[in-house]
């Protein structure tokens, strides 16, 4: 896997989930509103099956017994623990004065989201073709409503429509720099794989029960749809992870 096919892949992540969110947005309100909690469970099916049947079955191989679950557990921590520093700020109550700060606070934690979901694609590249793929797909799938909300939170705290885009985008450039890390880390020390991919594994199942899924049960719409989108998602990386070993 060269670094050139690598930053490909992590360019079609970022800026393909921006030019996706761009084109949902751009469909008329029924029309976004039936579609974006069929993406939510979608994105939320890939990244659970990219996580439990790509990435941790690849990293508890070389991480025997206790060792792969207790970095999977430190890697849950973690992207608690963030969480809670960069939404320490965030503010809920309507007459709230801190709503611009929060719109800052938002880009700067998307941007190290991205910069994860870069090293991301680079571990699971460097593992497989195929597991690289089934990761690139999960971070598309999830990304799309992501930068759809995020560009929604810019608007409401003050930017205007092409600043919250240009702003939107940077972030979502951050893709790039992580997969340059995570390639030169991975290709300097290959020992650092299983670790990598199990924390990218962490991350993946953080987001998806974490995020995506209690996100889906406050949406409106035909659970069975959303079930099937669940199921359809994981499917997607059955069949795209189908010839890896
Ligand atoms: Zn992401």
């Amino acid at each position: 896997m060269s670094m050139t096919t690598l930053l490909v892949m992590a360019s079609i992540g970022s800026v393909g989930a921006m030019a996706g969110a761009l084109g949902i947005a751009a469909a008329p309100v029924r029309w976004r509103e039936r579609l974006l909690p069929l993406l939510l469970a979608y994105s939320a099916g890939t990244m659970l099956a990219a996580a439990l049947l790509g990435m941790l079955p690849r990293a508890t191989r070389s991480l025997p017994g206790m060792q792969g679950g207790l970095v999977v557990l430190g890697g849950l921590l973690f992207f608690f623990v963030l969480e809670r520093l960069l939404l320490w700020h965030h503010c809920h109550d309507s007459g709230c004065q801190v709503r611009r700060a929060s719109g800052r606070l938002l880009l700067v934690g998307d941007a190290f989201h991205n910069f994860v979901d870069g090293v991301v694609i680079a571990a699971a590249f460097l593992t497989s073709p195929e597991l690289g793929w089934a990761a690139t797909l999960a971070v598309v799938a999830h990304e799309v409503p992501q930068e759809m909300g995020d560009y929604a939170v810019l608007i409401d705290s003050g930017m205007g429509r092409w600043q919250a885009l240009g702003w939107n985008l940077l972030s979502a450039l951050a893709t790039l720099p992580g997969a340059v890390l995570g390639y030169l880390l991975l290709s300097q020390a290959q020992s650092f794989t299983p670790y990598l991919l199990a924390l990218s594994g962490a991350s993946f199942l953080y987001i998806a029960l974490g995020d995506l899924l209690p996100r889906l049960h406050q949406q409106q719409g035909r659970s069975w749809l959303a079930l099937l989108m669940l199921v359809l998602g994981m499917a997607t990386i059955v069949v795209v992870r189908l010839d890896a070993h």
